[in-house]
């Protein structure tokens, strides 16, 4: 068996959209890099469909597939990709410690995209329609739902945001939420309830998503008298907050109170040599492009770190 090499000028972590850019722009600027992709490589866009808004796809293209794409083309610039898990990070040794089960890798500099997840409602049938009428991006999925009736469920700013932003095409869209207001900012919930095509539920729970070949309806009930609802519609958006994967990062960067890496002065973490990029520091933004992008920023600042170090 050949020995594993185990010191690279640059690791990254994490293997989205951030990720693989990263990966290409390190390996084009002739760095030897290694990429530790996790166990679900690829990321959210994995659990997606159609992707109509990643520049340079006229005719969309699948999730999965743009990110085989992206790999092939990290691989192809000379990124050596590892598809294992990362278990702990040593940012206080030089050079930069990476570990996953079995090995420890060495590196200068280390670009963490490691993502977030949507937080999930918990339900069987959350899974199971999954990119067949459950979403978790109105930006993403909206536009395939024209004159339909949608759900989102949350109280939060995102699900007010993404209500609102999905009367551009639902004919009516329902908010579902467990309590009786929305923890959201006062305009943002004014926003959503001016708009005459929002409906309220308050005070009610998910208890069952259901549909045959894709999504067709949930079962609500009203926590307040035990009735049970059924609200049929096309889609339905979970809107309850996202949850950064940030648990490796403890201790080693900045986080925020809601596990967010705090970047300091462009990708840079506050650790020299440690960059960050993509949704595991972007609550704002969440698009595959913007992680990209920031992917792209976050392997020059990578470089520009790595030669003054010379
Ligand atoms: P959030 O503020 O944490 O709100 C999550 C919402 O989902 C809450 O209303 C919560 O209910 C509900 N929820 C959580 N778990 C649930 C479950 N298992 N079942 C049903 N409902 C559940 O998350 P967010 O709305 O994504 O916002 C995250 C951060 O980003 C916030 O700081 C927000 O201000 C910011 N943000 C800003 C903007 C903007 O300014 N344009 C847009 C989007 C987000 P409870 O209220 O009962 O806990």
């Amino acid at each position: 068996m050949s020995e594993q090499k185990t010191k690279y000028d640059i690791i990254i972590i994490g293997a989205g959209p951030a990720g693989y850019t990263a990966g290409i722009y390190s390996s084009r600027a002739r760095h030897n890099t290694l990429l530790i992709s996790g166990i679900l490589p690829g990321g959210q866009l994995m659990n997606t469909t159609d992707v109509e808004n990643y520049p340079g796809f006229d005719e969309g293209i699948m999730g999965p597939d743009l990110m085989i794409i992206m790999r092939k083309q990290a691989e192809k610039m000379g990124t050596k990709i590892i598809d294992d898990e990362v278990v702990s990070v040593d940012f206080k040794s030089k050079p930069l410690k990476v570990s996953t089960a079995s090995s420890t890798f060495e590196a200068n500099s280390v670009i963490v995209c490691t993502g977030a997840n949507p937080r999930k409602i918990g339900l069987d049938g959350e899974q199971a329609f999954a990119g067949k009428g459950v979403s978790y991006c109105a930006t993403c999925d909206g536009a395939f739902f024209k004159n339909q009736e949608l759900i989102v469920v949350g109280g939060g700013d995102s699900a007010m945001e993404e209500a609102t932003f999905l009367t551009k095409f639902a004919s009516t869209v329902h908010i579902v939420h467990r309590r009786d207001e929305f923890r959201a900012s006062k305009i943002m919930q004014e926003r959503a309830l001016s708009n005459e095509k929002i409906k309220v539920h308050f005070n009610c729970t998910v208890e069952d998503i259901q549909g045959d070949q894709k999504f067709q309806k949930v079962i609500l009930k009203n926590v307040k008298n035990g009735e049970k609802i059924t609200l049929e519609a096309g889609g339905l958006f979970v809107a309850i907050g996202h949850e950064p994967n940030s648990k490796i990062l403890e201790g080693q960067v900045e986080l925020d109170e809601n596990g967010y890496v705090v970047l300091k002065n462009n990708t840079e973490t506050g650790v020299p040599g440690v960059f960050c990029a993509g949704d595991v520091h972007d609550h704002r933004y969440r698009q595959a492009v913007t992680a990209a992008g920031f992917g792209c920023m976050a392997a020059i600042d990578a470089d520009k770190y790595l030669a003054e170090q010379k």
